[in-house]
């Protein structure tokens, strides 16, 4: 069975955005994956479709209310649906190629896009809702967040990279940042491509790439390398 996403959000129109062209487009139509929204404004039971209230204890912004917001949870993913519930929010575990893996090896997920202040957290709890951060920054809504949760797993599922390679070595994936790339010309604005890259040993070539590799990590991702000794 194809990855399944189901979005819920206050902006369905948002989707599939960016996600309906290149790889992820072409894999939408093939049906590599799918992607279903559900506007949680639907789930409103009063004449003005309310589904924000003020914060309780007082304070700036809204809360997206709970028993709108499990409705359509409870619509989208009935009992019995394996899939994750997701909630994206800068509160959340922040998102790591290890946790996109592991979601694009599953069936799918059911994506909350929060607004506002955030969500009541009852509905968290409720609902069992996994909290995902994209980074230590605040957006004004979910729904870019959750395309790039998104794009993060589309890539790597089954048939839809053309170069099943590419992938392998990438950022991460071993545990380090890449090792820089060329490509013709031979000399650009007098900058050559380092000649090992064009000697044809193989063996020496994936050597300067883990080199390099080690290198760009230990200078800009220590932390990927595991706990460092005390400098102080
Ligand atoms: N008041 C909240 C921020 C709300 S931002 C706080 O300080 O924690 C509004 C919505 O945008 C959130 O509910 C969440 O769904 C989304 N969002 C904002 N930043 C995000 C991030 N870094 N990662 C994932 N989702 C984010």
């Amino acid at each position: 069975m194809a990855f399944r996403a189901t979005i819920l959000t206050l902006y369905p129109e948002m989707f599939p955005g960016f996600l309906g062209q290149s790889l992820s487009g072409k894999a939408l139509l093939r049906g590599d994956w799918s992607l279903e929204t559900v506007q949680i404004r639907d789930f409103a039971t009063d004449r003005h479709r309310t589904v924000d209230d003020t914060p309780a204890g007082g304070g700036a912004g809204m809360v997206l209310k709970p028993d709108v917001l499990a409705q359509a949870i409870d619509q989208a993913s009935p009992e019995g649906d394996a899939r994750p519930r997701l909630l994206m929010s800068p509160r959340g575990r922040p998102l790591t190629q290890q946790r996109v893996r592991a979601l694009a090896a599953g069936e799918g997920a059911v994506i909350v896009c929060g607004r506002f202040e955030g969500v009541d957290q009852r509905v968290i709890d409720a609902r069992g809702l996994e909290e995902v951060s994209i980074g230590d920054y605040i957006l004004s809504g979910g729904e870019p967040a959750a395309m790039i949760l998104l794009d993060a797993i589309v890539r790597i599922l089954p048939g839809v990279m053309g170069n099943v390679l590419s992938g392998v070595h990438e950022s991460f994936e071993g545990g380090l940042l890449e090792h820089p790339h060329y490509t013709r010309p031979q000399v650009w604005e007098g900058r050559e491509i380092p000649a090992v890259l064009t000697s044809g040993h193989h063996g020496e070539i994936e050597k300067w790439r883990l080199a390099e590799a080690r290198r760009l990590t230990e200078e800009r991702r220590p932390d990927l390398l595991g706990p460092q000794p005390e400098t102080k």
